[in-house]
């Protein structure tokens, strides 16, 4: 077979992912989460994964899994760049003891010294195109690499994190990494978060009760304390004109982000 041949096949094979799911998410826009993942995992398992971050929306996450006896046919990764706060590894611990699992770390192939020494110090001080290139080395790259093969992966993206979620179906096909791609959260807003977790007794990272409203990686720059009124990732990259890491731009919404965004 040419490639243009097969290149076609993947095309097509693309386009009816994205049928089934844009249908999928129709059928399932004002589910319970819970419902949406057992869906899901029903779906698409044993090639189904949960990124989690060990923020607030993950741990709910984890904790429905849990009660809807289906976390063992998930593989839970977090990506460790190198620069997470000493309160996630902690959360971390805390959520592994809890429910008896132990999460897949993901990691960049050049440790965060092994960075500084090949580009001469912090990509992250060097503007939107450096804070870019860093979270593409420590995070978009083991993400790919991490995804490859598998059928699915599930997320904690919501609408109300930002702007540029606010259209966010529960199930979509993310052409970027050739798998389906599912937020069971997407219409929750953060109250309703954390009663589930307050009901529930989840542990959550202490950082909120300081407060972070978002938690990505340790840095001066990469997250800070979000003030009243602000977008929750207001303080991600604040001022660098930057809201998403990259790991969150599909095939589709690529194109109504900037390349600042990527
Ligand atoms: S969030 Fe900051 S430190 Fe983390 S990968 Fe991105 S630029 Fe680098």
């Amino acid at each position: 077979m040419s490639s243009v041949d097969a290149s076609t096949m993947d095309v097509d094979r693309a386009e009816q992912h994205e049928q089934e799911l844009e249908a999928e998410a129709r059928r399932l826009d004002e589910a319970a989460p819970q419902d949406i993942l057992r869906w899901a995992v029903e779906r698409y398992r044993p090639g189904i994964a949960l990124a989690c971050s060990f923020g607030m929306q993950s741990v709910v996450l984890i904790d429905m899994l849990h009660k809807l006896d289906l976390l063992g046919d998930v593989e839970v990764f977090y990506l460790d760049t190198g620069v997470l706060f000493d309160e996630t590894h902690q959360t971390r611990f805390r959520i592994q003891q809890r429910y008896g699992f132990d999460a897949e770390r993901v990691e960049p192939e050049l440790t965060w010294t092994g960075q500084q020494n090949q580009y001469e110090g912090h990509l992250y001080e060097r503007g939107p195109e450096g804070i870019n290139a860093c979270c593409r080395i420590r995070k978009v790259e083991p993400m790919r690499r991490y995804l490859k093969g598998r059928s699915a992966w599930i997320t904690g993206m919501r609408r109300r994190h930002a702007q540029t979620r606010a259209q966010l179906p529960v199930a979509l096909w993310d052409r970027a990494n050739g798998l389906a791609k599912v937020n069971p959260v997407a219409a929750f807003d953060t109250e309703t978060l954390w009663g589930y977790i307050k009901a529930n007794d989840v542990p959550y990272n202490p950082l909120y009760d300081q407060g972070y409203k978002s938690i990505g990686c340790n840095t001066p720059i990469c997250t800070r304390p979000v003030a009243e009124g602000e977008d929750e990732r207001a303080g991600r990259w604040a001022g660098m004109g930057k809201t998403e890491c990259g790991i969150h731009v599909d095939g589709k919404s690529v194109r109504s982000l900037d390349s600042s965004q990527l």
